[in-house]
């Protein structure tokens, strides 16, 4: 476990809802101290991508610098050294998810490749012409286009559930949809578009009492709040190394045990195998039954670190944090006048998605560069929400557990400024 103790005053650790010392987390993030375009940086891009602390930093130079090897198939030192840390980040991984095993938990290059590994290897045997897939209208096109091809592929029907203005899924068409020939969800934890919470374990109840297996794609949700996926019950779970303040092209998947020994390998090659000839190859146990060729060794460590710091100060906490910083943001920007929200779910998560009049939100986002105010603009991979409130784009503002109300102050001065260049 990484040292970030000093975050928390000794004689108040064990209080999970202290609020957070933001000051000291900025320090742990290089680049918040940079400036851009001479102004402060205000980095307000986390649903895109989080910062990364120093602690993750240190953990990959470490790997690099002192503990590299191919791991898994060495007898030398210092493979077994890369391959401890390696695999210690599984258990990092498992500790985080509160996973059964560390068997569940399987390394993949983020929340697509989870996602597309299940349709592959879990729902492709398991459908044919006449089943139904089920999603939301809400998901990230990653949780949309591998359902699309498996669909295209084998004749299958893909289902979607609609959202209401406020940009929460419709309950009551969630349960009319939900129906005999439904043989998967897919459900997104929190939109990225709109910041919208879904009632997974609500869903996950009601999917299993039909004995629908459920996958929650957790790319928005694992760094803003904790998720226990015994307590869900998911039947596999997915986020992304990037988005919890750890390295790209890293990311988790987890599936439960039952469900991984029965999948065919998603890919082959080096590690997943136990023996191999020409007459037959024999696939090695799972996790590594899914894990072909060598690994994103220095990322998956550093994704550990990435773990271990926001576990240590408390994904409560963080909760409680962003959920503040979010309220106090939703105060301010709807005194800009002319600005309306996207998503104005009553369970929403640090995202403030809006457009402002007819100003086009790359206008909006071009202006605030200027101000050293980092916020993203367009479809934010999500075509069909842009679709189903009838914009084109949105500016969004989306936190992080760094975030301050200050930074909100100076995202309203921007936004100010935006309103005068086109008044
Ligand atoms: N799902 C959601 C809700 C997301 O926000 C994202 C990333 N924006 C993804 C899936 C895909 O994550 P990645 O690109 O890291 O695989």
């Amino acid at each position: 476990m990484n040292q970030i103790t000093t975050l928390l005053e000794p004689d108040t650790q064990q209080d999970q809802l202290l609020p957070l010392d933001t000051e000291k987390i900025r320090q742990d993030f290089p680049i918040l101290q940079r400036r851009v375009r001479g102004k402060q940086l205000v980095y307000l891009d986390n649903a895109a991508s989080t910062q990364k602390c120093v602690q993750t930093i240190a953990a990959i130079r470490k790997a690099y610098e002192q503990e590299y090897a191919n791991v898994h198939r060495g007898v030398h030192t210092l493979s077994q050294i890369a391959t401890e840390a390696f695999e210690g980040a599984r258990k990092k991984a498992q500790y985080f998810l509160n996973a059964a095993s560390e068997k569940e938990i399987i390394f993949v290059r983020g929340a697509t490749e989870g996602i597309n590994l299940v349709a592959s290897s879990f729902v492709r045997p398991r459908v044919s012409e006449g089943d139904e897939i089920l999603i939301t209208h809400m998901e990230h096109h990653s949780n949309i286009v591998p359902w699309q091809m498996l669909c295209q592929e084998k004749g299958t029907k893909l289902v979607v559930v609609p959202i209401n203005d406020e940009g929460e899924m419709i309950a009551e068409d969630f349960d009319r949809l939900l129906g005999p020939n439904t043989k998967f969800v897919s459900v997104g934890h929190i939109s990225n578009a709109l910041g919208s919470i879904n009632p997974v374990k609500d869903i996950i109840r009601k999917c299993h009492s039909l004995g629908v297996p459920v996958m929650v794609d957790g790319a928005q949700a694992a760094p803003h709040l904790a998720v226990d996926v015994q307590d869900l019950d998911s039947d596999f779970y997915t986020f992304s190394g990037h988005k919890v303040y750890g390295p790209t092209g890293i990311g988790i998947l987890h599936g439960k045990a039952e469900h991984l020994e029965s999948m065919p390998p998603y890919q082959g090659g080096g590690d997943m195998i136990s023996s191999v000839s020409f007459s037959g190859t024999t696939y090695n146990e799972i996790p590594y039954k899914f894990e072909a060729g060598t690994p994103n060794i220095a990322g998956t460590i550093g994704l550990g670190a990435s773990l271990d710091y926001i576990s240590e100060i408390g994904l409560d906490r963080i909760a409680a944090h962003e959920k503040e910083v979010l309220d106090y943001g939703t105060e301010a920007l709807s005194q800009i006048p002319g600005l309306q929200f996207i998503g104005t779910a009553r369970e929403k998560a640090g995202v403030l998605s809006f457009i402002i009049k007819d100003i086009h939100p790359n206008d909006i986002g071009t202006i605030l560069d200027q101000e050293g105010i980092a916020i993203r603009t367009g479809q934010h991979c999500a075509e069909p929400v842009m679709d189903r409130f009838g914009v084109h784009s949105t500016a969004r503002a989306s936190l992080g557990l760094y975030n301050t109300k200050e930074e909100i102050d100076a995202l309203v001065r921007g936004l100010e400024t935006v309103l005068r260049i086109f008044a």
